[in-house]
C-alpha cells in the first residue's frame, strides 16, 4: 500500500543522459586466460585443494571465485603442506622457487606467462654474453622479482624513473643491456629508454619489445576513448600494474580516471558533470565486471552504449603438456 501511495503522488524524475564509450581492446589478455585456465584444470585434475602461490593474477574478482573453486593462495612454498598440488602465478618466480619445489618433490605447474618466460630467457642469455643488465620496472612487483630471480645476484640493476638512470654508476658502460617489465607505461619507459641510450649509447636494445602486446593494446585504447571523453573509469585491482598504468595513461591525456575493483566501489556522486563515461578494464579483469558496472549505471542514468574499434587480439597461449585434453 505504502509503495502505491508513493508511486502516485510522485512523478518518476526522467533519468539524466550518459553516453557510455567501452575501449577495445580491454580486459582478459591471452596470459591471463591461460593462467586461471590452469588453476582450473589442475582442481579438476587433482581435486581441492590446490595451491597457488602468490594471487594467480592481481584480479580480487578472480581469485575470490577460484578460492570458491578449491584454490588456496599463498605466498611462499613452505605454507604448502607436503604432497600438495601448487601453481605458480602468470608472474613468474625466481628459479629458486624452482628448485625448491623440485628438492621437496612437489607436484607445480608453472602458469608463468610465456612473454614473461621470454623475458627470463633474454635475461640469461645477456648475462651468459657477459653483459650487465639495467631493468626498467617497479619494486616489489612480483614480475621483477621473478626476473631477477633468473640471473646470479649483482647481474642486473632496478631502473624505476629518469632521476635512477642520472643516478647510475656502472662498471663497464661497454657491456650494458636493457630489459623490461612486461606491464609498463609505454610512454613512461620509452622516456627512460631514450635517457639510458644517451648516457650509454653502446647498451644493447632486447631484440623484441618486452612491453607486451596486451598492456600496448590496452593503453593504445585508452588513449583513444580519453581523447573522447569527460572522464574514465578503469576496471581493476589496485595491485594491477597493467590496470594503474590505464589510468595514468588517461589522466596523461588530461581525462580524469579512477580504478575500480567492481561497480559498486564507483561513487556515482564522482560522474557529477560527465556526459561521456568512458570504461576499460585491465588485463586481469573479466568481462563481466564490465557488464555489471554498464548494468548499475543503466539504473541511475538513461544511457546510451558504444563500444570503439580496435585491435582484433587473436592470441591464445598454449596449456602446459600435462594439462591438455586427452
Ligand atoms: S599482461 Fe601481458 S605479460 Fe601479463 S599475462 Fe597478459 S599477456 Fe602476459
Amino acid at each position: 500500500m505504502d509503495g502505491f501511495i508513493a508511486s502516485t503522488s510522485r512523478a518518476a524524475k526522467p533519468l539524466r543522459p550518459l553516453t557510455l564509450l567501452i575501449a577495445a581492446p580491454r580486459g582478459f589478455c591471452a596470459g591471463v586466460d591461460r593462467a586461471i585456465r590452469i588453476v582450473e584444470l589442475t582442481i579438476e585434475k587433482h581435486g581441492a585443494p590446490v595451491y597457488v602461490r602468490h594471487e594467480i593474477v592481481h584480479n580480487r574478482y578472480v581469485v575470490d571465485k577460484l578460492r570458491q573453486k578449491g584454490a588456496v593462495f599463498v605466498e611462499e612454498l613452505d605454507e604448502v603442506p607436503d604432497g600438495a598440488p601448487v601453481v605458480f602465478s602468470a608472474h613468474g618466480v625466481p628459479k629458486v622457487v624452482e628448485m625448491d619445489a623440485t628438492t621437496r618433490g612437489i607436484d607445480y605447474v608453472d602458469a608463468t606467462c610465456p612473454l614473461v618466460s621470454k623475458v627470463h630467457r633474454q635475461a640469461e642469455r645477456l648475462v651468459e654474453q657477459g653483459r650487465h643488465i639495467l631493468f626498467i620496472g617497479h619494486r616489489g612487483h612480483p614480475e621483477v622479482i621473478g626476473t631477477f630471480g633468473q640471473v646470479p645476484a649483482g647481474a642486473m640493476t632496478l631502473v624505476e624513473t629518469l632521476a635512477d638512470v642520472e643516478r647510475l654508476t656502472v662498471d663497464d658502460p661497454a657491456n650494458l643491456a636493457f630489459l623490461t617489465q612486461t606491464t609498463l607505461s609505454l610512454d613512461d619507459t620509452a622516456e627512460i629508454v631514450e635517457a639510458l641510450r644517451r648516457r650509454f649509447p653502446a647498451i644493447a636494445m632486447p631484440r623484441g619489445e618486452d612491453i607486451c602486446y596486451a598492456t600496448s593494446n590496452r593503453q593504445a585504447a585508452v588513449k583513444e576513448l580519453a581523447a573522447q571523453c569527460d572522464a574514465i573509469v578503469v576496471i581493476g585491482s589496485p595491485n594491477s600494474s597493467n590496470s594503474v598504468r590505464l589510468v595514468e595513461v588517461a589522466e596523461r591525456v588530461g581525462t580524469r580516471s579512477i580504478l575500480v575493483d567492481c561497480a559498486a566501489e564507483l561513487d556515482l556522486t564522482w560522474l557529477k558533470g560527465v556526459d561521456t563515461l568512458g570504461i576499460t578494464a585491465g588485463a586481469s579483469a573479466p568481462e563481466c565486471l564490465v557488464r555489471e558496472l554498464v548494468e548499475r549505471l543503466g539504473r541511475h542514468f538513461a544511457i546510451e552504449e558504444r563500444e570503439l574499434d580496435g585491435v582484433v587480439e587473436k592470441i591464445i597461449f598454449k596449456l602446459p603438456r600435462a594439462l591438455e585434453p586427452a
